[in-house]
């Protein structure tokens, strides 16, 4: 039996780690569950799964959390509130695995506590590899914890590495192991058949309606605007140690081949699942070994004659190439990104912004905010707060 902190539990992929935990419950069992205020669904995962420890950022959704219990005729879950706490729970001595489905740069402390704790880390959480990347995969060595990605395209990815370059992730060229080139797959997002200049009119529900995938509301602004392609192509940039010639974006509006990975032998090898993700979180949660999912539907090879693919223009995604160059300019710029798109898609989910003004904004940060590159967690901190600050004074402007 294994035992999972799982980070974010009420969230899109929070909630489908439990979903695949219920599937095989004689294989894990959730010892902590962690979440900000949704007192709601924290209350039914409590009372489902019966965790150890359940912890929620806010202090009052606490409060409500435990007495929403305690009504119930629950006592035995301990209920506890605040950062401090959600890192000791990604560090319990009695927990193999922790689930890093947070959302934002909210989840770097609890990840990195987790680190140091030497887990076997289920990193869906992209944005700490896209502020700290370098950092993270040192002390990952450091500390000899194992990191499972599960974004799709980077478990595929990983799916299709030799095992000796599963087992020293991240730590030497992929040319060592005969690799020329990673390809990640793209949807083109909600808007890839919408003209640039109606953009400015389309609605945060609309963005928040991806045609494949079900996802919390950031990541599908970001799949919208396609940052969320960036973010992933520095995520794989940090985890696979590719250079930025080895990686190349593919248009693939079915989602149904999630990565290709080119060998200089002349192999190419492609992944493909239907898009769910309880399938990269049941590979990596079993790993190395397989087990069974019940899933509603498989991929059906008559489907395989629809798949279309096609290059990429990067002028209709000004977030991608932001991304792609902010990367390429360092570890500070990307901090910068990171903090300016997330201040910029929460203005445009609270109808403050058009959609059209995210890449304005952040590329407008990126122009006057500098830093040089940090050398710890509190100078990313630092660098994240300036860059929200300004990000902040530009999306909610006085009229
Ligand atoms: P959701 O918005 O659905 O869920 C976010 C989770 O994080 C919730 O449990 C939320 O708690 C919690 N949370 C939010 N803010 C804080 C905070 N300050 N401190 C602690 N917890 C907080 O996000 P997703 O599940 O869609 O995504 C989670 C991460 O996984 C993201 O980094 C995303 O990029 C990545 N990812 C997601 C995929 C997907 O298919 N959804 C695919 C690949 C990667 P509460 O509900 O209480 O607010």
């Amino acid at each position: 039996m294994q035992s999972i902190t799982i980070l974010g539990s009420t969230g899109s992929v929070g909630q489908a780690t439990i979903s695949v935990v219920q599937q095989h419950s004689s294989k894990f069992c959730v010892r902590a569950l962690v979440a900000k205020n949704n007192v709601s669904i924290m209350t039914n995962q409590c009372l489902t799964i019966c965790p150890k420890y359940a912890c929620m950022i806010d202090e009052n959704a606490a409060k409500m959390l435990k007495s929403n219990l305690i009504a119930a005729g629950k006592n035995d879950i301990q209920v506890l509130s605040g950062i401090t706490n959600a890192c000791a729970l990604a560090m319990l001595d009695d927990v193999e695995m922790v689930m890093s489905a947070i959302v934002g740069i909210a989840g770097l402390k609890p990840t990195f506590s987790a680190i140091r704790a030497g887990k076997k880390i289920l990193l869906a959480n992209k944005e700490t590899l896209i502020t700290c990347g370098k950092f993270f995969m040192q002390e990952a060595e450091t500390h000899n914890a194992t990191i499972l990605p599960i974004d799709s395209e980077h478990n595929a990815i990983f799916q299709n590495l030799p095992i000796k370059c599963q087992k020293n992730l991240g730590r030497f060229p992929l040319s060592k192991y005969g690799i020329s080139k990673i390809v990640l797959t793209a949807s083109g997002g909600v808007f890839r058949k919408i003209p640039q200049e109606q953009l400015s009119s389309v609605t945060p529900e609309q963005a928040c309606t991806h045609p494949n995938w079900s996802m919390g509301n950031k990541i599908s602004v970001d799949s919208a605007t396609m940052m969320n392609k960036g973010l992933e192509y520095i995520e794989a940039r940090y985890l696979f140690n590719a250079k930025s010639n080895e990686i190349q974006i593919l248009l693939h509006p079915q989602s149904i081949v999630h990565a290709i990975v080119h060998y200089t032998d002349g192999n190419m090898l492609a992944h493909l699942a239907i898009p769910d993700m309880k399938i990269p979180i049941a590979y990596a949660m079993a790993y190395p070994n397989r087990m069974p999912l019940k899933m509603p539907s498989y991929i059906n090879t008559n489907c395989l004659n629809t798949l279309h693919f096609a290059e990429l223009d990067y002028h209709s995604y000004p977030c991608l190439q932001l991304a792609i160059d902010a990367n390429n300019s360092g570890q500070a710029a990307t901090i910068i990104l990171n903090a300016a798109n997330e201040i910029a898609v929460e203005a445009f989910l609270h109808k403050i912004i058009s959609f059209n003004k995210i890449p304005d904004i952040i590329s407008n940060v990126l122009d006057v905010v500098h830093f040089n590159d940090p050398n710890n967690i509190e100078e990313i901190l630092y660098i994240d707060k300036q860059a929200r600050a300004k990000t902040t004074s530009l999306c909610y402007v006085k009229k």
